[in-house]
């Protein structure tokens, strides 16, 4: 079975602390949506990754994303693929072969996500009684 929640744009993914990488396309993608070269989106947008094996979002010192404004994503067509796999292809990997409590331990971004709370609810309850 694949699961695939519809996002709620309430922004939490956007604020959790980590990294969103950046692959060569989607740094030229990005910068070309913003009207900027690429070595100048580079040096105002990136960083190198913790791994330093590749480049990724600077964020605020709160620890949002530098393209988050309000709930909303200001390079929405054009985010990167890191941003749109979530989190789907989280919920895809785990649910159902990982232990709630380890899911919970392990990947606390999810848990913080509005959707992926609307979808335990949902799995969590009982079906509705047939109507008689
Ligand atoms: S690029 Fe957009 S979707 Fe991705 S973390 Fe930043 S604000 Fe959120
Ligand atoms: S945390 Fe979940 S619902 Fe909220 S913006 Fe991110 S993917 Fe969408």
């Amino acid at each position: 079975m694949s699961y695939e929640l519809q996002c709620h744009r309430c922004g939490a993914c956007c604020r959790h602390p980590g990294e969103v990488r950046l692959e060569p396309a989607e740094i030229a993608r990005i910068a070309s949506f913003l009207g900027l070269s690429e070595p100048s989106f580079i040096e105002e947008h990136l960083r190198l990754r913790q791994d330093r094996r590749g480049l990724a979002l600077k964020e605020r010192p709160d620890h949002s994303c530098i393209f988050l404004e309000g709930n909303a994503c200001v390079i929405q067509p054009v985010k990167p693929g890191q941003c749109l796999e979530f989190p789907n292809r989280w919920v895809n990997l785990l649910w159902g072969k990982v232990p709630l409590e380890a899911m919970r331990r392990d990947y606390p971004m999810l848990f913080g996500c509005a959707t992926f709370q609307d979808f335990l609810v949902k799995e969590a309850s009982p079906d509705p009684a047939p109507k008689e």
